[in-house]
């Protein structure tokens, strides 16, 4: 069985920056690994300006902040394992890795987890009916547009106006696709005004507030939604043919959940807890990669 110092699960921005500080901190047998075939977690399909004011007193794209972190590692010489995914960690310092060639092994003496989070999906909230096609998370629709060019057609409607919802509303509307409205559970828009008045704002796309998505309607295709007014209890029925839910992200620690806090487990990241700026995860990362050393 092989065997390494420092296995880090995740190559996001938590999971690079941990990596690099840990080597600069003298750490040589470091191991990271990431179920994607590129470093850079969420960054690469976060295309618009917004990262890394605190680090480089400019905001840049999620794809050029990807790209400084990961030539950090490369000049570090951390060796990075792409498309090999941690099926399991156990409490006797192992971890099950699958890749291409097959399974194995690795023991470790210190495990960072930078799995980053989880996107709340459909089924996790109280909407009835059926599940047809046509509903997807935001992060999903980021991927297949800014990754893939695949733009959805037909009318789009966002439940949740956190930051993804703010920022997906803004980029749909940018690539020509019909958003009709966002809806909104609270009484106030659930982002950062900054990202309020930069994506939402100048579209002119109605935000509903107090109201909520109560059905999704449709055999086989969506054909659209009931919205309840939570003030006054009315029901709309508003016909649309993509529901795009933005509501809420979930530290990923799905791996971990049987093993409790043994001394060798770090976590860096959104797997830790959800970081609204890239800059603040890097920042704990880099503390937890020294802290090992
Ligand atoms: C849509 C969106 C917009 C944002 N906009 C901004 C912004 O404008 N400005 C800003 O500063 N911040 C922004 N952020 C926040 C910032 O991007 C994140 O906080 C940060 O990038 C999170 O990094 P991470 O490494 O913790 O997680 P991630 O980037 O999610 O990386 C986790 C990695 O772990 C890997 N992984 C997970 N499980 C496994 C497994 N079992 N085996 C192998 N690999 C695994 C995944 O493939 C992924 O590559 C935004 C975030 C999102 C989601």
């Amino acid at each position: 069985m092989e065997h390494c110092k420092l296995l880090i699960i995740g190559a996001g921005a938590a999971g690079m920056s941990a990596a690099h500080s840990a080597w600069e901190h003298g750490i040589r047998d470091i191991l990271l690994v990431d179920s994607r075939a590129c470093p850079g977690g969420i960054l690469p399909q976060c295309s618009h300006r917004g990262f890394g004011k605190a680090l480089f007193g400019e905001e840049k794209t999620g794809p050029e902040y990807a790209a400084f972190l990961s030539s950090q590692l490369t000049e570090s010489g951390v060796p990075f394992l792409p498309e090999t995914d941690v099926l399991s960690v156990s409490p006797d310092r192992t971890a099950l890795l699958s890749s291409r060639g097959g399974l194995r092994e690795t023991g470790f003496e210190h495990l960072i987890l930078a799995t980053g989070c989880r996107e709340r999906s459909i089924g996790e909230l109280p909407v009835c009916g059926s599940r047809p096609a046509g509903i997807f998370t935001a992060g999903q629709i980021q991927e297949q547009l800014n990754l893939r060019q695949r733009r959805p057609s037909g009318r789009i409607l966002i439940l949740g106006s956190g930051d993804l919802g703010l920022i997906m509303a803004g980029q749909l509307h940018d690539a020509g696709c019909d958003v009709v409205a966002v809806v909104e559970q609270s009484g106030r828009c659930g982002g950062l005004s900054r990202n309020y008045h930069r994506f939402l704002e100048p579209t002119g796309i109605p935000l509903m507030l107090r109201t909520t998505v109560t059905e999704v309607c449709g055999q086989g295709r969506l054909t659209g939604v009931k919205l309840r007014q939570l003030d006054t209890g009315k029901t709309i029925n508003l016909d649309c043919n993509i529901l795009i839910t933005a509501v809420g992200l979930v530290p990923d620690q799905a791996l971990i959940r049987r093993l409790g806090r043994p001394e060798w487990l770090h976590l860096a990241g959104n797997c830790h807890h959800v970081h609204e700026l890239v800059d603040s995860a890097v920042q704990e990362a880099r503390s937890v990669g020294a802290a090992i050393a």
